[in-house]
């Protein structure tokens, strides 16, 4: 079966095929995190998401090249800076490291690049100055550099505007604005007594660039002009992936994204989670009450991408009741495996049911329906002593197939493709075995790979060779 995606684009579930002839690499980028203070859990939602697409692409053979921008210049930065006087990198690199150590304990794999806007300024500045040459961008009288939305005529194709309501001349200057107020936008911003000391020289003076063009830039500039995927969350429809797809289409003349993903929102009490509304929670007030960062991630990752999540601490509480569950019964499948191994050459049917629902829009109910069911199964058949060892050992594999896709191993080793990882933990098994023979072929199969594997008494450490 292949794998089908929803494409905002088209409003439509697609086959999903790379770009790449040879179907194997896949280039995603996902919009990041603006890093003047910590993410809040609803933003992790989206980024969860992006890394159950990411981990279940990896499984299925992909090599996934994963870009994931820092905003570290934009409005709210700005603000926040002018009131604490901070100086810039200082003040969003606590933030970033913030974000990075918190993707770290929900089990998201670092993206591939992590690319920040302040150091693109001199490709921003190229590619504004090509909009102007293309025509579509002009030089206002306050000094900065706009977007003509009238010149692209398929403006408001992925957030299905109304271009009869365009206003011709209307101009806004904010990151973030409505589609009542929508107008031509900003790329580059002329430098105002608020922005102090967050300025560059640019050809058309002293400014900073727009938030939606760094997206096009740092697309473009790490992974191509036509990319396979674009990620993020709902809120980014519009303006600001509407205006990616207008810079970076006129810019180049070539298609941007080919499919556009947008996950709902993480709600409470029924509203958007927002730093505005003031009713959010961040991981760390979570840890802070007991709960762990894997606890928290089964609780986004357990509900539909594109379904809206009603965010309650009862939500936790069921995920670590559930991950209870899951844990015994996977320490029960090792039990009763003993060092029996899985036949390699035969796929295990958890592993493919649960991939084959994923394959299916990420359609996580039925992934877990078939675990859950896979689970009471074979728990019954444990009860009355009717599994095999064989038996419990594939599914012990396939379960940590599955793990690894959820992105739940307690402890997925920073940095290492999935592939090394499984071959890790598939070490750390044959060990707990005393299936030393296994465990050496497996560590000779990682060395090979390129990475060493080290135990201590606190587990194993893999490192890149
Ligand atoms: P920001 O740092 O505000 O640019 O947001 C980072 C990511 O989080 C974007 O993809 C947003 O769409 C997403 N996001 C913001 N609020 C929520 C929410 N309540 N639920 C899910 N995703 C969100
Ligand atoms: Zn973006």
């Amino acid at each position: 079966m292949s794998l089908r995606l929803y494409n905002t684009l088209t409003r439509t579930e697609e086959d999903f095929r790379p770009l790449d002839p040879s179907g194997k690499r896949v280039t995603l980028y996902c919009c990041g995190p603006t890093v003047y203070n910590l993410a809040h859990i609803g933003n992790f939602r989206t980024f969860v998401f992006e890394d159950l697409l990411r981990r279940h692409m990896e499984s299925r053979g992909h090599e996934v090249r994963h870009v994931m921008n820092i905003t570290d210049v934009e409005d709210k930065i700005i603000r926040s800076i002018h009131e604490s006087g901070e100086d810039l990198r200082s003040f969003t690199g606590r933030f970033e490291a913030a974000f990075l150590e918190d993707l770290d304990a929900l089990g998201c794999l670092r993206p591939t690049v992590t690319p920040r806007a302040t150091e693109h300024i001199a490709e921003i500045i190229a590619m504004i100055q090509k909009l102007e040459k293309n025509g579509v961008a002009y030089k206002a009288a306050d000094g900065s550099v706009y977007f003509s939305i009238e010149k692209f005529p398929s403006y408001g194709r992925l957030s299905r505007l109304d271009r009869t309501q365009l206003k011709p001349g209307a101009r806004v200057s904010q990151d973030e604005h409505s589609k009542e107020a929508y107008g031509d936008f900003a790329l580059w911003k002329a430098w105002s007594e608020r922005d102090g000391k967050v300025v560059w020289d640019s050809p058309w003076g002293r400014g900073r660039p727009g938030w939606h063009i760094e997206c096009s830039c740092m697309s473009t500039r790490h992974l191509g002009e036509t990319i396979d995927l674009h990620c993020g969350g709902e809120d980014l429809v519009f303006p600001h992936h509407e205006d990616e797809i207008a810079q970076s289409e006129a810019a180049t003349g070539k298609p941007f994204v080919r499919c556009w993903l947008h996950s709902a929102h993480l709600l409470v009490d029924g509203r958007k989670m927002s730093k505005s509304e003031g009713n959010f929670f961040t991981l760390r007030d979570l840890l802070a009450k007991g709960f762990t960062g894997r606890e928290l991630r089964y609780a986004l990752v357990s509900v539909h991408y594109r379904l809206p999540l009603n965010f309650t601490l009862e939500n936790l509480e069921a995920a670590r009741q559930t991950l209870r569950r899951l844990d015994a019964w996977a320490e029960r499948l090792r039990e009763k495996a003993g060092g029996a191994t899985a036949d390699a050459s035969k796929p295990g049917s958890l592993a493919a049911a649960f991939s084959g629902a994923l394959d299916a829009d990420l359609n996580i109910s039925d992934a877990l329906g078939n675990l859950f069911e896979a689970l009471r199964e074979s728990n019954r058949r444990m009860d009355g002593n009717e599994l095999g060892a064989k038996d419990a050992a594939e599914l012990w594999r396939d379960w940590k197939a599955v793990e690894r896709v959820l992105g739940l191993p307690a402890s997925d080793p920073a940095g290492a493709p999935p592939e090394i990882a499984a071959l890790a933990e598939e070490r750390k098994a044959a060990r707990q075995a005393k299936n030393w023979k296994r465990s050496d072929e497996l560590r000779d199969t990682i060395h090979a790979k390129g990475w060493s594997v080290k135990d201590s008494p606190e587990g194993y450490k893999l490192t890149k060779l």
